[in-house]
């Protein structure tokens, strides 16, 4: 599943290949794939005419802004891609959504697994918002009753219970000890929601507790100052290391462009089990915590007990 930087890569190449374009019609051939507005003859209806202005990235969502200052937002999901088709080029059995340019190229969602989701939704703020992590509103109702869309929906309210982007300048060292604060879940478990902080998943969470030295079973709200400090800097480090190699590619991901990311080969700890630790030379060990599975160095990241509060690992820098 693609995390912050395969969806950075994705970003930042279609920026450079369709901003500017106009989108003259699109054409939906997997209804589900839609999900904003509907039914999908209302989104394609909405869309003609639309001009791209910038690709940006929220989450591991890739937004198209919109010129008018709409935004679509498409969320990768499994195995999701945005491709572009020059005219001519054969069409593809996997792409969901079809959108054609007025210079005649395609922009073509494919998605083999179909877990991806395209929606259409009016301009806002995307910044984190102070309430804590409620439902977006409209989100639960009665039973029985019926749901009246909101309008405007906004993409504000599609990304509300998203954590902020570690990326950002806005996410210092600071603002991270104060949401580990009182937080008694495991870092693994932390690093990987959704609402604590944006984009990390699997591969990343593990390269960050690596590069911290932290142990992904230690309690978020029993880390020193200095921990907290060593966690922040490494997972800005192990994302920006990320973008820089075009994201890591395994199964299905492929960058816009289609080639695939390099970061695989230069991943320190995930899906690096039993090969030596690239800081001690010992093996790395799997975990599974919360039906995924860790990668770590047992040596650099040692277990936590609360009778040696923040034993510093002996492993050196
Ligand atoms: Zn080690």
């Amino acid at each position: 599943m693609p995390e912050l930087p395969e969806v950075e890569t994705v970003a930042r190449d279609l920026h450079r290949w369709v901003a500017g374009a106009q989108i003259v019609d699109a054409e939906v051939r997997w209804d589900r794939t839609i999900r904003h507005p509907l039914p999908p003859e209302r989104f394609v209806a909405e869309v003609r005419g639309a001009v791209i202005q910038r690709v940006g990235r929220r989450a591991k969502s890739v937004l198209l802004h919109l010129a008018d200052g709409r935004v679509m937002t498409v969320a990768l999901r499994m195995t999701g891609a945005l491709v572009v088709a020059r005219p001519g080029t054969p069409d593809d059995r996997y792409a969901r959504v079809v959108f054609r340019l007025a210079d005649g190229r395609e922009l073509r969602y494919r998605d083999v697994r179909k877990f991806g989701r395209i929606g259409l939704f009016e301009g806002g703020s995307l910044r984190v918002r102070r309430a804590s992590g409620r439902a977006a509103p409209g989100a639960r109702r009665r039973r029985g009753a019926v749901r009246e869309p909101r309008a405007p929906y906004r993409v504000g309210d599609v990304f509300a219970k998203h954590g902020p982007e570690p990326l950002s300048p806005s996410f210092s060292a600071q603002r991270l000890a104060d949401r580990l604060r009182g937080r008694s879940a495991r870092l693994k478990t932390l690093l990987l929601d959704q609402s604590f902080i944006a984009g990390v998943g699997n591969i990343y969470a593990d390269e960050a507790l690596w590069q911290a030295r932290l142990n992904p079973l230690r309690p978020a709200d029993t880390l020193s100052a200095e921990e907290v400090r060593r966690l922040h800097r490494s997972i800005r480090k192990v994302l920006r290391l990320g973008i820089t190699n075009r994201g890591a590619s395994f199964s299905d991901y492929v960058g816009a462009d289609g080639e695939p990311g390099e970061n695989a080969e230069r991943l320190a700890v995930y899906r690096r089990s039993g090969a030596p630790c690239l800081r001690c030379g010992r093996p790395i060990q799997r975990l599974v915590i919360g039906q995924r599975s860790s990668h770590f160095c047992p040596h650099c990241q040692p277990a936590w007990s609360p009778r040696a509060p923040a034993a510093a690992g002996s492993c050196g820098p």
